[in-house]
């Protein structure tokens, strides 16, 4: 792959996948060329001069089709325009939970890679889309939340009284629960978190938070450190917890996913119905379905004076710090493709990404589901 082009994302899109310092390090450092589509880093504050500066040419969206081989988005923009035999397109494009946009491409003589499928192995870490994302969430949905909580999150002593420091319970201690953990601490706040995973534990308490820990959990070290199923007894407890932990807090973030199912329900509408008028819910699993019972997707609804937020996506809302994190997930990735000569057969971060192989689609977790259906 010799040349690289970068579109311009649709209208509710204001992230860009790569950015003119990456434009720079691509041709400089793996000599391609980069072709960019008019317009395409404005939302996120990249201006056409900065990447021509960068060493990219500016072209239209036909044109990115015709001169480059390889088709940089983050969005599934493909509509089955004419392109070339054997172009590969790279993206965010979701193919799990997105199927029906798998055919669009078999039509055609292409490749998809696409990077939410990147393996989360140590060597691939620098092109992981998902925890860059995850990151940059969590960090938001406590400034989002802080700005809407009716009160302050650190403790308030002043001549007029003394105001007490919010409680602030994050439900799903991953990625994005630990930044949105270090960032509510940053803000002086009291924090919680609670995750199936022990492990999950250890770095909650690093970070100076409590770990609501419920007794009896079963462990099985030959799970490889995933949870394991909980008898009905560990369950109902772990309920009740929550629920008291929840009634309790100004403000819960939940971030509580399982890969390729729907998002556990750790707060129904009775625990909400507990909450104080004025707290906030910022729900991070809403597209999985969401771990609030009241949930509405890409929406912000109230329920007692209780604000739920549903957003599985508040990284877009800092176009600048997303794509300037994808842009260096991106480079990562092309420049191991390059490594690799495109040839995902004895590389294990290319085979866990790889979907669709000149038209034909080779990867095992989709052929697996179509015989099975
Ligand atoms: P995720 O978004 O799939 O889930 C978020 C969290 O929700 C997880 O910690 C999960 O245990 C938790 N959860 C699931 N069901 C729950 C329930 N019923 N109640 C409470 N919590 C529940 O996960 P993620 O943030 O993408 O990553 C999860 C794990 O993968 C972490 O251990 C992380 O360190 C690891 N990871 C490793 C790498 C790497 O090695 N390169 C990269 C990213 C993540």
């Amino acid at each position: 792959m010799q040349s690289l082009g970068i579109f311009k994302e649709p209208a509710n899109e204001s992230r860009v996948s790569v950015i003119p310092d990456t434009v720079k390090r691509i041709t400089q450092t793996l000599n391609m060329e980069v072709w960019v589509e008019e317009g395409a880093g404005i939302r996120a504050g990249f201006t056409n001069k900065a990447y021509e500066e960068a060493g990219a040419k500016i072209v239209s969206n036909s044109n990115i089709f015709k001169n480059s081989e390889g088709l940089l988005s983050i969005n599934h923009l493909y509509r089955g325009e004419e392109v070339e035999d054997g172009k590969s397109f790279i993206g965010i494009y979701n193919l799990m939970y997105h199927r029906q946009r798998i055919s669009t491409y078999q039509k055609s003589n292409l490749s998809v890679f696409s990077l939410d499928m990147v393996p989360r192995t140590t060597k691939a870490q620098s092109m992981d889309v998902l925890s860059s994302m995850a990151s940059l969430s969590g960090y938001k949905a406590v400034i989002k939340s802080a700005e809407l909580y009716g009160s302050v999150l650190p403790m308030f002593t002043t001549a007029a009284g003394t105001l007490k420091p919010a409680k602030v319970l994050i439900l799903g201690a991953g990625v994005a629960g630990l930044q949105a953990i270090a960032t509510a601490k940053r803000l002086g706040a009291i924090v919680e978190a609670f995750d199936v995973r022990r492990a999950a534990g250890e770095e909650v308490r690093s970070l100076g938070a409590k770990f609501i820990e419920v007794p009896g959990y079963t462990e099985n070290t030959s799970a490889g450190g995933y949870a394991v199923e909980q008898s009905p007894e560990y369950l109902k407890k772990q309920k009740e917890l929550i629920h008291e932990h929840i009634s309790n807090a100004s403000i819960v973030i939940s971030t509580a996913n399982i890969p390729g199912r729907k998002a556990p329900l750790l707060i129904e509408q009775a625990s909400v119905e507990c909450m104080q008028p004025g707290s906030v819910i910022v729900d991070l699993a809403s597209e999985q379905g969401g771990n609030c019972a009241l949930t509405q997707d890409e929406r912000m609804i109230e329920h007692n004076g209780v604000k739920i937020i549903g957003s599985s996506y508040l990284a877009k809302e800092m176009p600048m710090a997303s794509s300037q994190m994808l842009s260096a997930n991106y480079f990562s990735f092309i420049k191991h493709l390059k490594q690799q000569n495109g040839n995902a057969a004895n590389d294990p971060i290319l085979q866990g990404c790889k979907v669709i192989e000149n038209g034909e689609l080779i990867h095992p977790a989709f052929i697996k589901n179509l015989t099975s259906a």
